[in-house]
């Protein structure tokens, strides 16, 4: 489980999130809504401690993160999958190696394990025949979905997924969104910033709507969807749908 307990970030004088609070049950699909610039990807990167905390904590199965360092917090960090909306392979690796070395260097697996598992990974991934081309040849779907895989390979039991498909071209965010789909039904922990209302709509267990720093909003989709009850979140549907 993933719990935020007043939750604050500053910046120097700016205060990007007011103190949030937020749980999430372990298999849980939770996507996160909001405006540009309201706190969702600094919410989600202080989860796996990209970010730091300003004040508050944060539990991940009951246990504060805010305090490790070392090795704690790298432990931490390959129980948390994330993937960003620039999907950050190396270019000049195979898809196999992209997921390969992390596992043999972030992990200390072995090349033979390593490649086994990657290769499995391709295959959940519908992308097993690209094992061998470079991540520079691969389009941009194919390439979000070795980033998925990749962020899969230490089996976290959860995933983190920043505006995954905002970067892509209209004709590829559908391949990608169906490996998310897939996965939200593996009982995988997922949290997902996301502009596609589609996907939140169908897929998410709970809507999260934030702005400001404040979430304003939490509700099933259905009832988040055709009753929301927090007026700024009736003006962003109104624009956004
Ligand atoms: P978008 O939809 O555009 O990605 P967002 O909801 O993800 O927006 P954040 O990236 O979390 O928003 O940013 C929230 C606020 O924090 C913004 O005002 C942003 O300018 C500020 N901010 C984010 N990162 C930093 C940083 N490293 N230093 C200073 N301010 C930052
Ligand atoms: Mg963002």
């Amino acid at each position: 489980s993933v719990e935020l307990r007043n939750v604050i970030k500053q910046y120097d004088a700016h205060t990007v999130l007011n103190g949030v609070n937020l749980s999430v049950e372990p298999g849980e699909v939770v996507t996160i809504l909001g405006p540009s610039g309201s706190g969702k990807s600094t919410l989600i990167r202080l989860i796996n401690q990209l970010e730091s905390l300003s004040g508050g904590e944060i539990f991940i199965d009951g246990k504060p993160i805010s305090q490790l360092r070392g090795a704690a917090l790298r432990q931490l960090r390959s129980r948390i999958g994330f993937v960003f909306q620039q999907f950050n392979l190396y270019a000049h690796l195979t898809a196999l190696s992209n997921i390969a070395l992390a596992l043999e260097y972030v992990h200390g697996w072995n090349k033979t394990e390593a490649e086994h598992r990657a290769l499995e990974l391709l295959e959940k991934v519908g992308l097993a025949e690209k094992a061998n081309a470079y991540a520079a040849q691969l389009s941009g779907g194919q390439q979000q979905r070795v980033a998925i895989a990749r962020a899969l390979a230490s089996s976290p039991q959860i995933i983190l997924f920043d505006e995954p498909t905002s970067a892509l071209d209209p004709e590829m965010i559908g391949e990608v969104l169906q490996v998310m789909k897939n996965l939200a039904h593996s009982g995988i922990t997922m949290i997902v910033v996301t502009h596609e209302m589609h996907f939140a709509r169908e897929i998410a267990d709970r809507v999260v709507f934030i702005d400001g720093g404040d979430i304003l909003e939490v509700a099933a989709p259905e009832d988040f969807f055709t009753r929301p009850q927090h007026p700024r979140t009736q003006r962003f549907l109104k624009k956004v749908l």
